[in-house]
């Protein structure tokens, strides 16, 4: 029992012999409010083990002599408060009127010493701040995510479906709707690739376990690996990781230093065993596909390499809507392969491109993988949470692995060294935390359905089909409803489907051949024609 990590907030287990109820709840706050209110002294002495046993004991506190026999000390310390008396280390608030703004959050079951044979207690959780304005923003947020949520949102809305019982769990089924989405996401995400002089590739969803062996994933990647298959007396595997394909299409040809960087990109699908318990939505799953990217160089190329990786992670992003960015730079572990001097030079040049992109950073000692130094890139979301989302790795392990060469100016051999780096991700994932920043409402650029054709009678549905003929042939996403509903009750709908521009179409529209505009902020962009809504929509 006690308090967790401040921005956590506190929780306090107890057990009173029967399960604490919401009315429970309201009445230990009020209390709270009065012991504030009373600001009486938190007093702290320190007894001796026995007098403490002897405390606890009359005071018929069970639990606490279990905690007595943990604490190695023969001199423990004691808090007490308006008469309640408890064992803890502290320190405390000198009076309890310092404590400003609180509330509780709710009720779990927790077992005692997280041990599943003991008895369950009931955990209170809460939170305080030093301000009510402070609390309130925190409860708006929580309240806000809870709308926001994606695992409600995203059905509700017809993006996906995850863990169907007929396919497994953590299994996701892209909805039309939401495929619309990923569309507009790959698009985008593929022309800036070939902007940045990235090759895509397409690689196998499954490999000879000597792939994996290989790469040394049989190994050290074997518990988040599915159990091989048997094919033609040949053993297989689902694929963890996409890295070695591109490896394989590297060692394809012989590779001259004029050649190189040479950048490989794939929207690769990867399996990963993750337990039952853990999975969550599209946020943790079993199967996701990666915006994943390959780099190989030469030594005196990186610094340049990591400079453009960083700034292109920075454009995409921003591309969706994030400003907001904290970045941590992982260094050499105790562990480690290749040469310190080489850990060194790229952890260095990893520190001068994030310096020089003056993004936010703290530097994890030694937190690096075993193989190199990486950069991890956590976008801050409108509700102010962290999402850890770009990776960029370097790799000192598998060129030396799979004896990766390059044609040297000397015309020798020599190692290239590699990258690995992700965008987004995961698809799947990044969708998620779209979901969750727009709240469903997708910026126009990736809506499912931006458009959409609203005949207010019968009559001009046959104009409104030709209006919506016009807005996809120019590359929108329009959609007309053919069900002859009145016209609040198809508004009604749009604005639930969150679709960004509503056309509504009536004699005059149809008249004047264009459409009256509304958004779903409920604004009134009065009259277009077909010319000027195909603009309009262009400069969305
Ligand atoms: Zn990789």
């Amino acid at each position: 029992m006690g308090p967790k990590d401040h921005s956590e907030g506190f929780y306090y287990d107890i057990d009173i012999g029967r399960p604490v109820t919401p009315e429970d709840l309201n009445k230990i706050e009020r209390q709270m409010r009065r012991i504030v209110k009373g600001n009486r002294p938190f007093e702290r002495s320190e007894v001796s083990k026995e007098e403490a046993y002897k405390l606890f004991a009359e005071l018929g506190q069970r639990y606490k002599k279990e905690i007595l026999d943990w604490i190695p000390d023969d001199i423990v310390s004691v808090y007490r408060n308006d008469g309640f008396v408890d064992l803890c280390r502290g320190p405390h608030v000198e009076k309890s009127g310092q404590i400003k703004a609180f509330k509780l959050l709710g009720v779990s079951g927790s077992y005692w010493r997280a041990d599943k044979d003991r008895e369950m207690l009931q955990r209170i959780s809460g939170i305080a701040f030093n301000s009510q304005e402070e609390l309130d923003t925190y409860l708006h947020r929580i309240e806000e995510a809870k709308k926001r949520d994606h695992r409600k949102l995203g059905p509700q809305l017809d993006l996906f479906t995850v863990s169907d019982p007929l396919i497994g769990p953590g299994l996701v089924t892209w909805l039309p709707k939401g495929a619309r989405v990923r569309v507009a996401m790959e698009d985008y995400w593929r022309d800036m690739h070939f902007k940045h002089g990235y090759e895509m590739l397409f690689s196998p969803h499954i490999a000879k376990s000597e792939l994996w062996k290989t790469s040394g994933h049989w190994d050290f990647y074997r518990e988040s690996m599915f159990s091989p298959m048997k094919i033609d007396e040949q053993e297989y595997v689902l694929k963890p990781m996409n890295c070695p394909f591109h490896i394989l299409t590297y060692k394809h040809g012989l590779r001259s230093y004029r050649e190189l960087p040479i950048r490989y990109a794939e929207l690769g699908t990867v399996y990963r065993y993750e337990l039952a318990g853990v999975m969550h939505g599209l946020m943790r799953v079993r199967g996701f596909t990666q915006d994943d990217a390959h780099i190989f160089c030469r030594w005196d190329q990186i610094d340049d390499e990591l400079d453009r990786v960083i700034g292109f992670v920075l454009t995409v992003l921003r591309k969706f809507g994030f400003s907001k960015f904290e970045v941590s730079l992982s260094t050499m572990p105790e562990k480690y392969v290749g040469e310190p001097a080489d850990w060194k030079k790229s952890e260095a040049s990893l520190k001068r491109a994030i310096e020089r992109h003056e993004l936010p950073f703290e530097i994890d000692e030694g937190g690096g993988a075993f193989y190199g130094p990486k950069i991890d890139i956590k976008l801050r979301d409108s509700l102010d949470r962290l999402w850890q989302c770009s990776t960029i790795q370097l790799d000192f392990n598998n060129p030396e692995r799979f004896d990766m060469n390059f044609i040297n100016t000397e015309g020798e051999q020599e190692r290239p060294v590699m990258i690995h780096r992700a965008l987004l991700g995961s698809l799947e994932r990044f969708m998620g935390i779209l979901i969750e920043e727009y709240a469903g409402a997708f910026p126009f650029w990736l809506a499912p359905e931006q458009v959409r054709v609203l005949a207010i009678a019968d009559r001009h549905l046959d104009y409104a089909k030709e209006l919506e003929k016009s807005l996809k042939e120019a590359g929108f996403r329009a959609h007309t409803p053919m069900a002859s509903d009145k016209l609040g009750a198809k508004i009604r709908d749009a604005q639930m489907a969150k679709v960004p521009l509503m056309l509504v179409i009536g004699d005059k529209e149809l008249e004047d051949r264009g459409a009256t505009v509304r958004t779903r902020t409920r604004e009134d962009l009065g009259f277009m024609s077909e010319e000027q809504l195909i603009n309009y929509c262009k400069s969305c």
